[in-house]
């Protein structure tokens, strides 16, 4: 194994809203059950300028790593070293880092449900109670660096055909995986996918195809961005402007006699209008499945009547495991889900302040920007 630098550069935030500086700091040390990972790509997506400078204000309740931190949420790279307890992952495997951290002792954590574990928090983002403070103390170092551990059972191992440029995009597409599988979409299925061209929405455009879906009926606003997303499966893909009507009636029409759609999933962000949302599930069909991952704001009015006499339901997601995440990396793997509509914009960890800042002026869901430290 080669030997390991004492030190490594990293990007660092010391105060909130401040910029990252560029420092040196001693290589972490993985622990027994952890892998020291070299990163080459780390993801950065719209949020991370929120996360950095609004999020203290905007959700007090979840706390940042304390600070000065080295955040990023998506980083893939190279195995380093391996902890002592580590018998199948070695160093130069080639992975990614599923950020997704928690206790792995309690009870949720030992039933296979970490996801409901209190502890939950995004190594190198933010944590989801201040239960997180004890999870940031175990892994205190995102993506943005040189090096960073992370533990073995947080490992996708990526195959030789996927760039750590795709896998650094895993995450959002991870998450819009597990919303398709939660709302169990397949060969038979019509699905409706509002915000289909944003950071979202394209992995349910890429994994919705990649699971055999029949239809992605997709809304937005902006109609030449909607062509384009049409253009990846003209015969597989309908696209609808919100700006041009109804989202329910519209979804309707390609459906048989107009029953509705098998799936709804909303991705559209924190400040999108309501009432896309409710058009939404007013064009599911009887016993369809709406799954939220847009992270939609305050008090929607929902027919629940309705939704039970007609056997609907409405699921939060939030992330995916690392399970989700090894299936996606081997549906890359054998072209069964194809990532070559991304468009990286690639920057180093020098300008990481400009890429953060710059990430406004994007193509919609096809652009990729990562940092490669
Ligand atoms: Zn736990």
């Amino acid at each position: 194994m080669a030997e390991l630098p004492i030190t490594m550069t990293v990007a660092r935030m010391h105060e909130v809203g401040g910029a990252l500086r560029i420092e040196e700091v001693p290589v972490p040390k993985p622990g027994s059950s952890d892998v020291l990972v070299r990163v080459r790509s780390c993801g950065i997506v719209p949020n991370l300028g929120n996360i950095l400078a609004n999020w203290t204000t905007w959700f007090p309740e979840m706390p940042l790593p304390p600070l000065p931190a080295v955040f990023g949420l998506d980083p893939a790279g190279e195995i380093a070293a391996t902890g002592d307890l580590v018998h199948n992952l070695k160093p130069g495997d080639r992975v990614y880092v599923n950020p997704l951290r928690t206790c792995g002792s309690c009870r949720h954590c030992r039933r296979g449900d970490p996801r409901s574990c209190r502890h939950a928090a995004f190594q190198g983002y933010f944590g989801f109670s201040n239960h997180a403070l004890q999870t940031f103390g175990d892994y205190d170092t995102g993506g943005l660096g040189e090096y960073m551990v992370a533990p073995a059972s947080a490992i996708v191992t990526l195959p030789d055909t996927m760039s750590f440029d795709h896998a650094a995009r895993l995450g959002y597409m991870g998450t819009a995986y597990s919303a398709l599988k939660k709302a169990r979409v397949g060969p038979t299925d019509t699905i409706l996918v509002n915000g289909i061209s944003g950071t979202l929405g394209i992995g349910c455009v890429v994994f919705g195809l990649a699971m055999g879906v029949k239809k992605i009926l997709g809304t937005a606003r902006n109609h030449a961005l909607l062509q384009e997303f049409k253009a990846l499966a003209p015969h597989r893909i309908e696209v609808h402007s919100i700006d041009d009507g109804p989202i329910d009636a519209w979804a309707r029409g390609f459906t048989d006699d107009g029953e509705g759609v098998d799936a709804f999933i909303d991705c559209n962000g924190p400040g999108a209008r309501h009432e896309s949302f409710l058009q939404g599930m007013r064009a599911l069909r009887r016993g369809g499945r709406a799954v939220d991952i847009g992270a939609l704001m305050g008090d929607v009015p929902l027919d629940v009547h309705f939704m039970m006499d007609n056997n609907q339901s409405l699921i939060g997601s939030q992330w995916f495991t690392t399970e989700e995440g090894q299936e996606m990396a081997d549906m890359v793997g054998s072209g069964v889900a194809d990532f070559s509509c991304l468009e990286t914009q690639a920057a180093p960890l020098a300008q990481v302040n400009a890429a953060i800042s710059g990430i406004a002026e994007r193509h919609g869901g096809f652009s990729n920007f990562v940092i490669h430290p």
